[in-house]
């Protein structure tokens, strides 16, 4: 058994949600009928659900008790002002408005700022990010550190712009072209890694210099104040609450998926300083989401965020939600399983490539060790490979495949158990036993864009 000690959880359970596991023969069934893409399943046929840790986490009886206290009045609800009171504590950014997800939040910020042809730099956007910048014609560009490209590198805080492609990209593009810059806190999209606070100085310095508005997509900020607390020099005596008051103060704004770190089911947030962009920001959530004191949302979702964002800071369960990933990333390594180093925030990346190297790319590694795993356990992760990214380019005639090939295992907030991680480690490591035998998958249906939600394949 590993060295990892899995961290007791800082709560008990009160409301039980059962959990079944369908048969072999029925899990070899729904699999044929969803075409074998993991998405076309239905959750009440999944044992455990790895899919996302969006919208996925146990409320607490505080947050249960705060939706009852839910103010539903359309304008200046009390739910509101318990809100603003949590967001201003927090983040400290003089405006905000709620919104119903993150990517609300992040169209709003769109509509109002990016123009045809300007650039958006960051560290590497989440998909939402980047579509909806493309949406109003924008071209959003990843500038991470080359250390989040190899999964074996264990830097600390492998989520870092890269600093001097920063420097260059601005002094090329300047305030014109640039209407803002981001960051992604921790970078989900690269691994759920981090990012130090020593990096956003300096990424905040760059664009402040250039007078560009900095604007950090806060989805996953408390997990990022945690490891800046754990990992870097001089942060070990501060509470992470201090750590992100700070963090915000570099920046100009932010957008949420309240999601994650703020542990409830639906909600978002968008904060900034610029008194007349908020103007602007307001007509447009006016136009899209509703009045700018419930922001798409009931009241009662406000208060629940209320909470949830403090019990999001809270340092014994960031402690436990972090010992999570560790506890699963280190049993599957000791096994010979690879995954991303170090492991992330919110999820375990297994690197199929590397699992399954007899899988070439074009064949799908990391979707046949997600459909193997279902066979196996009944168990759902989420194939961030060739599938969601591999494109097609008229221009060399020639598909274009990307570096790695990932199953992301994404650990819902305060859901699962010990024995549920032992039960996916156990799975894996019973594949890992027979990997060999293990064939990929080709398409039989996909559409041109975002394809991984609708394809369907078939086994070779
Ligand atoms: C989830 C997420 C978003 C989008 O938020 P939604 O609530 O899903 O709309 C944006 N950025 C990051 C980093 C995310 O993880």
């Amino acid at each position: 058994m590993t060295t990892q000690q899995y961290p007791p959880e800082p709560f008990r359970i009160k409301v039980m949600e059962p959990i079944r596991i369908v048969s072999r023969e029925e899990r070899e069934e729904k699999l044929k009928t969803a075409g074998y893409n993991l998405f076309a399943l239905n959750a009440e046929d999944i044992y455990i659900d790895l899919l996302t840790d969006s919208g996925t986490g146990a409320m607490s009886q505080e947050q249960w008790a705060a939706l009852m206290r839910g103010d539903e009045s359309y304008a200046g609800a009390r739910s509101y002002h318990r809100l603003k009171a949590a967001v201003e504590d927090i983040f400290g950014f003089k405006y905000f408005i709620p919104t119903h997800q993150g990517r609300a939040a992040e169209n709003i910020l769109s509509a109002c700022l990016v123009e045809r042809d300007q650039w958006i730099p960051s560290n590497m956007h989440f998909d939402t990010t980047d579509a909806n910048i493309r949406a109003r014609g924008g071209q959003p560009v990843n500038l991470v550190i080359d250390e989040a490209a190899d999964p074996a590198n264990p830097h600390p805080f492998k989520g870092n712009m890269d600093i001097a492609k920063l420097k260059a990209f601005v002094a090329k593009h300047g305030r014109d072209q640039i209407p803002f810059g981001m960051i992604t806190v921790t970078n989900n999209a690269g691994g759920g890694q981090p990012v130090s606070m020593e990096n956003l100085k300096m990424v905040s310095a760059v664009y402040r210099e250039a007078g560009i508005p900095f604007v950090i997509d806060a989805a996953r900020y408390a997990e990022n104040c945690y490891f800046i607390q754990q990992r870097e020099a001089g942060y070990r005596n501060k509470s992470v609450k201090a750590i992100a008051r700070e963090m915000f103060a570099l920046a100009d704004g932010m957008t949420m998926s309240a999601k994650k770190d703020a542990i409830v089911n639906i909600g978002g947030l968008l904060c900034v300083n610029d008194e007349t962009l908020f103007q602007r920001i307001k007509n447009e959530l006016i136009l899209r989401e509703g009045f700018p004191t419930y922001g798409g949302l009931a009241g009662r979702d406000l208060d629940a965020m209320a909470v949830g964002l403090y019990e999001g800071l809270d340092e014994s369960y960031l402690a436990y939600r972090i010992g999570q990933t560790l506890y699963l990333s280190a049993r599957l390594n000791d096994a010979g399983i690879p995954t991303i180093q170090p492991a992330g925030g919110h999820a375990v990346y297994v690197v199929a490539n590397q699992f399954l190297p007899h899988i070439p790319n074009y064949e799908f590694p990391a979707q046949a060790l997600g459909v193997e795993l279902y066979r196996e356990g009944g168990i759902r992760g989420v194939e961030i490979g060739s599938v969601m990214f591999a494109s097609f380019d008229p221009k060399d005639n020639a598909w274009h495949y990307p570096a790695l090939e990932l199953l992301r295992l994404t650990i819902p907030r305060r859901v699962y158990t010990q024995s549920h991680f032992d039960y996916v480690a156990n799975a894996l490591i019973r594949i890992k036993s027979r990997a060999n035998e293990l064939r990929g998958f080709k398409l039989t249906y996909a559409p041109e864009l975002l394809r991984h939600f609708t394809a369907r394949f078939e086994p070779l």
